[in-house]
């Protein structure tokens, strides 16, 4: 794609909830852009709505995007050029701008009464057919519109939809897209009580902020025609438009809140990190087109296009996002890692004190265990063991590893460990390897029992790094319990 005029792309919420998947992927795919682009992303706050706006929203939003690095250019607490970015600042904008499109006759004073408007409803709905505003206002005479002002009775301003119209966008995703102005309802642009519709100021904004694109998700791709009369009626110059995908959840229904429909700080919660999820939420409906999946932020800005994009839906697959994050935690610092999880390990009791840098017993565990966590969270509540003797052990793996033979052997290792003077991992190796061979028997006879006895459970890093770490006397320690735990079930 060749672009002539710097691009200028923005991100568009309403705080009526938090940021959610949906919301971050939009935010995410406006940023690619700008940034591939050498281009503007700015944060618009569309807060028109004043009965749908939820408290913590805004603070939510900006964390969220904080978190996941979307840093943007323009908007709330950066400001710029073309400020106020809150919808709800720029008031004085959007009520001269509808003054206009009324001396142009492009819009026009509805005096109509809630009443009026849900009694017709009701008798559309009875007779079966199109629903919508019968456009009773649109021709009253100045007379008529005069006596009405002065009469002070509430209006709202309605754009007069032209008849037998085509109207027709290129989407950059969906390709060539027609809708038929009979279709389409004389839309509200200003409410009676001198707020702009969310229509009125998307479009007033995009063209004041010198928005070259708008890309936003499937959702609003039936308003887009209606914007696209709103700028003819003004004058201006559309942007282009590409509607992204919508998300599915694995099994192919809409995301609801049980499943995916997760807010980004809820991702936080639940042990992934940014990168990753920044990684995941760019391919959900886009691919570089070759088998990469795991990229960094600059291949992705390098990569992203939105031919590219598909116009199916993209399926919003956990098991990948867990599968990402993983490759992601191994190679993330243990020190950061261990910022983490250090003040769960506290909350569970697990630990005393804060995190100090030279904790090298901290830092080993994170080492060992961060290869193979998929979450942060998981790290945290599997390295239970590097803090507690294990106080119970795998069923499965103790019906199968503890028997009294199991004992002996463990009993006969226990005397070569205390005897042991070098307690690391490649000397533990070699003293495993002679034993099992003094006794005619395999390592794996003596690894089984061993690292249920020390850790619990049968699966985890390897044996004798672990054995490294854990020190000579919780190892010891561990083994006589155990022992003891086999010798009692006899
Ligand atoms: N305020 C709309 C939203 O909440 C913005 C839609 C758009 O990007 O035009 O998603």
């Amino acid at each position: 794609m060749t672009l002539q005029k710097k691009v200028r792309v923005r991100f568009a919420p309403s705080p009526t909830g938090y940021l959610h998947i949906g919301g971050a992927r939009s935010a995410l795919f406006n940023y690619l852009f700008a940034r591939k682009h050498g281009g503007d992303f700015l944060l618009r706050i569309e807060d028109t709505d004043r009965s749908r706006f939820v408290e913590d929203a805004l603070t939510e939003i900006y964390d969220s995007m904080r978190w996941l690095g979307l840093d943007w250019d323009e908007g709330p607490l950066k400001g710029g050029e073309y400020g106020p970015y809150t919808q709800s600042e720029r008031l004085h904008i959007y009520s001269k701008y509808a003054e206009k499109l009324l001396e142009s006759a492009h819009a026009y004073r509805c005096f109509c009464t809630s009443q009026r408007l849900t009694a017709l409803r009701e008798s559309q709905e009875k007779a079966g057919g199109l629903t919508g505003y019968d456009r009773h206002c649109r021709e009253l005479s100045t007379q008529q519109i005069e006596q009405n002002l002065n009469d002070k009775i509430p209006f709202v301003i309605r754009l007069k939809i032209p008849a037998d119209r085509t109207i027709s966008f290129e989407d950059l995703i969906r390709g060539h897209i027609e809708y038929k102005s009979e279709a389409l309802d004389d839309i509200v642009l200003m409410k009676a009580d001198g707020f702009p519709t969310y229509h009125m100021a998307n479009v007033v904004d995009d063209h004041e902020m010198k928005i070259t694109h708008v890309l936003r998700g499937d959702e609003w791709i039936t308003s887009t025609p209606r914007h696209v009369l709103l700028y003819e009626a003004f004058g201006w110059e559309a942007p282009a438009f590409a509607h992204l995908p919508v998300i599915l959840s694995p099994d192919g229904g809409k995301l609801s809140k049980r499943k995916g429909a997760a807010s980004v700080m809820d991702y936080k919660r639940g042990g992934f990190l940014p990168d990753a999820l920044f990684n995941f939420l760019a391919f959900l409906g886009w691919n570089p087109g070759d088998d990469r999946e795991k990229m960094t932020r600059d291949e992705l800005i390098a990569a992203f296009s939105l031919e590219q994009v598909s116009p199916k839906a993209a399926v919003l697959d956990e098991k990948k996002l867990e599968w990402v994050n993983g490759l992601y935690m191994a190679e993330t610092s243990s020190l950061s890692l261990a910022k983490e999880v250090v003040p769960m390990w506290k909350e569970k009791g697990w630990v005393s004190a804060d995190l100090s840098e030279d904790d090298s017993y901290l830092m080993k565990v994170v080492d060992l265990m961060k290869v193979r966590s998929k979450r942060i969270t998981e790290l945290a509540e599997t390295a239970i063991y590097y803090f507690v003797d294990p106080a119970e052990y795998e069923e499965k793996a103790a019906k199968k590893n503890f028997n009294p033979q199991a004992a002996d052997r463990l009993s006969l290792l226990m005397k070569e460990l205390e005897a042991a003077a070098d307690f690391t991992h490649p000397k533990l190796d070699e003293l495993f390897r002679i034993l099992a061979e003094s006794q005619g028997l395999k390592t794996g006879d003596f690894i089984h029992p061993v690292r249920l006895a020390i850790s619990g459970v049968s699966f985890g890093p390897g044996l004798f790094e672990l054995m490294e770490v854990l020190g000579k006397d919780a190892v010891l320690r561990r083994i006589t319990r155990a022992v003891e735990f086999i010798n009692n079930q006899k």
